[in-house]
């Protein structure tokens, strides 16, 4: 397949730059830049788009997202070691990429982005996780990006899209489905990363929705679904007791019977729960 830019293939690179992948920091980097290209193409409207990278490492997913054509990209990289790989990407297109060093957990992106923004990583699962869940809950909608797309572990991606009624179902499905549209739009086996992790990987592609599908405040509606995901198997009106008084009244209110399991209850009748809730704090 034909070279997607004429930098050194990332083989090479990590070699010159000694970047042997750390366990601590969830390394495990793509080093096939046709398979990144794709992931990037997945990310949409590249030109017209900013696209904020969390975690490029030694670039391969940033070359993607370069080659096929983001207007620019703010990349937040924690490992001091990926910088010098990082600023020969940033010398080969000049003013479109931007490089920070530090820990994406605690860094505020946006005074360096112009809208519309879009998300791109391949990022350890907690941090990811830990990210999707902010990203997904900010108090105002429609957030700062336009789309996310993450690589994930399977099982993680599988959560993202569930429905209900199935295992994967959770507090990520609703989250997720409540202000965004979600799907798998990429399969990776292991082998598809240096060093090849143990399980398999997918590219999950998230669209923000205008408005979200049933009003509902983002920190009681989390609030509300952690509790009764905290122990999946017991009744709702015991795995809720804790979150607010007379939770029976509350279920009532939404129109749950007291007896449901939460992998029962869909998307809407969380929200109903969540404002009922809401009204009476
Ligand atoms: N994007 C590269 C690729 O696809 O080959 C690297 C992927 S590797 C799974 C995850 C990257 O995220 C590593 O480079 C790691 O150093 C970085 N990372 C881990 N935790 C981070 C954090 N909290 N903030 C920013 N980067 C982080």
């Amino acid at each position: 397949m034909a070279a997607i830019d004429d930098l050194p293939p990332l083989r090479e690179v990590i070699e010159t730059h000694g970047l042997r992948a750390k366990k601590t920091l969830g390394q495990n980097f793509l080093l096939d830049l046709n398979l990144t290209a794709r992931i990037a193409r997945a990310a949409g409207d590249l030109a017209g788009s900013d696209i904020l990278e969390i975690g490029p490492g030694p670039g391969g997913l940033t070359r993607g997202l370069l080659a096929e054509g983001a207007r620019r990209v703010l990349a937040i990289e924690k490992d001091a070691r990926c910088m010098p790989a990082l600023e020969e990407i940033a010398a080969r297109y000049p003013g479109r990429l931007q490089v920070i060093e530090g820990d994406a957990l605690e860094i505020d992106p946006l005074t360096h982005l112009t809208p519309p923004i879009r998300v791109a990583a391949n990022l350890p699962y907690n941090v990811g996780t830990e990210l999707l869940v902010r990203w997904l809950t900010p108090k105002e909608w429609p957030p700062f990006w336009e789309s996310l797309t993450l690589m994930f572990q399977r099982e993680v991606a599988e959560r993202i899209v569930a429905a209900p009624g199935s295992k994967a179902y959770g507090r990520l499905a609703i989250l997720a489905q409540w202000r965004a549209s979600a799907r798998i739009v990429l399969d990776l086996p292991p082998q598809a990363f240096v060093p090849a992790p143990k399980v398999s990987s997918a590219v999950v592609h998230l669209t923000a929705l205008p408005a979200p599908r049933f009003p509902a405040d983002p920190a009681v509606l989390s609030r509300v679904v952690a509790a009764g995901f905290n122990q999946r198997r017991k009744m709702l009106r015991a795995s809720l007791k804790g979150v607010a008084p007379g939770i029976e009244d509350h279920l009532a209110a939404a129109g749950i019977p007291p007896t449901e399991r939460a992998e029962q209850v869909g998307l809407e009748a969380w929200c109903a729960l969540a404002r009922s809730v809401a009204a009476a704090q």
